[in-house]
């Protein structure tokens, strides 16, 4: 227990392989919004070793099309916030999965 909620998750899962797991994001910023987060404590992607970074977009895509299926968004969002200045507020490496839906579009440009 590292006091990181990333390393003590208690949500449900939504789907795992090897390197990494996906989770809701506690506060979705549209319906669906997910995190892929690699299963070892690591401030950045970019600092992960090439089989795990790998691992996490493999992960990144099996859940795009499980939220296609689920919630039949129009488009999705793929965020990385890298770093403090550019809005990471968890210390541990994640990827953002934002479905997009005609009502709800892209804010990020
Ligand atoms: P960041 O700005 O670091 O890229 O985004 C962190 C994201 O993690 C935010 O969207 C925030 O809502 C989400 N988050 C923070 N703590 C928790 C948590 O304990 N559980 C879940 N599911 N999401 C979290
Ligand atoms: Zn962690």
């Amino acid at each position: 227990m590292n006091g990181c909620p990333f390393c003590d998750i208690a949500e449900p899962v939504l789907v795992r392989n090897q390197h990494a797991l996906a989770i809701s994001d506690k506060n979705p910023i549209s319906p669906g919004h997910s995190l892929i987060v690699p299963t070892v404590h690591v401030q950045s992607i970019f600092a992960l070793p090439l089989e795990r970074y790998q691992g996490c977009f493999e992960l990144l895509r099996t859940l795009k099309e499980r939220l296609e299926e689920s919630h039949s968004p129009a488009g999705f969002n793929v965020v990385v916030n890298g770093g403090k200045a550019a809005g990471q507020t968890v210390d541990h490496a994640h990827i953002h999965l934002v479905p997009r839906y005609p009502d709800n579009p892209c804010i990020i440009h």
